[in-house]
Order: C-alpha cells, then sequence, then structure tokens
C-alpha cells in the first residue's frame, strides 16, 4: 500500500487526490485524525486509518512489509514534533516499510523553524529505513491565503528586504510527492525542491497592483517593527517571533531553492505565483 498521513490536511488532500489519479483506491490509505474529515476519500475507496501521533499505540499494526508511507509533518509546534514523528518512523521501521518519505525543509533554511525538521530527518537517518526526504520550499499560499491585510492596507509588509523566494504551489509539492510514492529509484535520496521562479516582494506587490488594479506598495520593515506590526494584529508572540525569522532567512536568500528536483519530479514546470494570486483573488 501507499500510505499517507496528515492525509486530511492542506497538502495531504493534495496528494490523496493526485494518487487517485494514478494508482486504484485500494492501494491508498490515509491516517487521519479525524475519519469524519475524510468521508470523502473513504467514497472514493480510499482505506481510512485512525490514527494520532501523540499516541503510539495507535500506530501499532498500521504499517505493513512493502508499504511506501508519506510522513507529512505536524503542526502542534508545541508538541515536540520530532518525538511525534519517531513514533511514524519507530512504526514503519518495526513493519518494514519499503521507503518512508518525509516533507521536510530546504537544507539552505536555517531559520529556527527548520530546526524540528533536521532533528526528525536525524531519526529517520538513524532508523535504517529506506528514506526520501522531501525538502519542500516556501509554498505561495503562505503568501496568497493571508492577503486580506495587504489589501486592507494596499501594501506588502515584510522584514525580507531584497530577499527572492522560489515558492510553488502546494498541488507542485504535492506532485512530487506522489512520483517518490508511486516511481522506481528514489531509496536514500534527498530532493531539494522549489519552484521554478524565484520572485522578489517587490514584484509580488507589482503583481498584486496589476491583478487587483489597486496601487499595492512594498514596504521592507525591520524585524522589530514587524514583530510589533503581527503582535498588533493579534499573533502570539512566538508564532510572530517564527515568522520574523524566517523573513531574515530569506532576506538572506536560504528560501531560494534552484536545484530544478521540484520540476524534474513533477515531470512539469511549477505553477507560477501569479496563478495562486488569480485563484485568491476570486
Ligand atoms: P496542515 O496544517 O494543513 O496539515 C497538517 C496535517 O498534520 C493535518 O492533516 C493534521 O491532521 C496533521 N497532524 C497534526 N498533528 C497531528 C497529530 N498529532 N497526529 C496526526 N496528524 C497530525 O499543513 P499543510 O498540509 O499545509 O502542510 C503540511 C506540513 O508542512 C505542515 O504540517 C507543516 O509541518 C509544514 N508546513 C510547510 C510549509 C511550507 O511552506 N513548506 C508551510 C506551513 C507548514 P488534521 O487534518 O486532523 O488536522
Amino acid at each position: 500500500s501507499i500510505v499517507v498521513t496528515g492525509a486530511t490536511g492542506h497538502l495531504g488532500r493534495h496528494v490523496v487526490t493526485q494518487l487517485l489519479e494514478k494508482v486504484p483506491a485500494e492501494q491508498i490509505t490515509a491516517v487521519v485524525r479525524d475519519e469524519a474529515k475524510a468521508a470523502d476519500f473513504a467514497a472514493a475507496g480510499v482505506k481510512i486509518a485512525v490514527a494520532d501521533y501523540n499516541a503510539p499505540e495507535t500506530f501499532d499494526g498500521l504499517f505493513a512489509a512493502g508499504d511506501k508511507v508519506l510522513l507529512i509533518s505536524g503542526n502542534e509546534f508545541d508538541k515536540g514534533r520530532p518525538a511525534q514523528h519517531k513514533v511514524v518512523i519507530d512504526a514503519a521501521k518495526a513493519a518494514g516499510v519499503a521507503l518512508l518519505a518525509y516533507t521536510s525543509a530546504p537544507g539552505s533554511l536555517h531559520a529556527s523553524l527548520a530546526d524540528d525538521h533536521r532533528a526528525t530527518e536525524e531519526v529517520l537517518l538513524a532508523s535504517g529505513l529506506p528514506y526520501a526526504l522531501l525538502r519542500n520550499g516556501w509554498y505561495h499560499e503562505n503568501y496568497t491565503e493571508n492577503l486580506a491585510p495587504v489589501l486592507a492596507h494596499d501594501a506588502v509588509v515584510t522584514a525580507a528586504g531584497e530577499g527572492r523566494v522560489s515558492s510553488a504551489s502546494r498541488a507542485d509539492y504535492a506532485a512530487a510527492a506522489v512520483a517518490v510514492l508511486t516511481g522506481e529509484g528514489h531509496e536514500n535520496q534527498t530532493y531539494e525542491l522549489g519552484g521554478d521562479v524565484a520572485w522578489s516582494f517587490a514584484e509580488y506587490a507589482a503583481e498584486l497592483t496589476k491583478q487587483t488594479g489597486k496601487e499595492i506598495a512594498y514596504n521592507s520593515v525591520p524585524g522589530e517593527v514587524l514583530q510589533g506590526i503581527l503582535t498588533g494584529a493579534g499573533l502570539p508572540e512566538p508564532f510572530a517571533a517564527i515568522l520574523v525569522d524566517v523573513d531574515a532567512s530569506i532576506a538572506k536568500g536560504e528560501l531560494v531553492v534552484d536545484s530544478g528536483d521540484l520540476s524534474r519530479l513533477a515531470g512539469r514546470p511549477t505553477s507560477p505565483i501569479s496563478e495562486a494570486i488569480t485563484a485568491a483573488l476570486k
């Protein structure tokens, strides 16, 4: 079987949907916390397994020898994600799966956000399992799903200066994961995944101006100023600090990934951010 954890998340939904175009539904298992959220997958014939990274026993017997597993990293920042991910890796190891692919962060990214991913990669490599590291770069949607404040103030505000980001859509990263799960020869490979085009926030603001017909400015501010803006808008202090830290990394070029691995695995060019903007403005 092909087993996907985090299947009811944003990325997981794209992965399962794209898998259904390539392999029979009964060969796919979606691992979910809440079965009700996976009703559409079940109706399509996908097998559903209920498990939680916080409850190791829920993974007992979930995997079978020879399975190919996609471990989608969790989003519970305060619960110790490396230990959560180890639960899945240990169960996969006990079962003797053929491949464990993990959605990591680019090797070039040194922001604190990447720490959990580096720690999980270490656990995975130490397990001795055949692995594939899908070092996902930034999603277009990190920006395009948060346009409300931009449109309210007619400004894109970051602390990223002239830094560029080679983002891609979640659907693009899902295509790479599907290629690894359904293809051959991906054992013990590390893929640095990013979009084909690295754009700057000035270019992003210009594209927003073009598509909205409103003049949208780009303001780069010092990190402390952005921290104040974000907490002032109601973001919890630690989360704001993570975002400011990411912008500092962007300013240093750490979210430019130019390996070409993503379009190579997907077998097509990545989608441009202009498309994600169009979709978000609809
Ligand atoms: P989502 O937040 O939409 O999905 C996270 C998934 O993890 C959900 O399916 C969620 O389950 C599952 N999950 C969280 N905690 C547990 C747990 N304790 N046990 C079992 N499952 C759990 O994120 P995306 O799909 O957009 O992205 C996937 C991952 O990529 C994120 O979790 C994060 O690690 C990382 N990420 C990457 C970004 C990038 O730009 N590359 C940006 C943001 C995040 P449920 O559906 O039940 O909630």
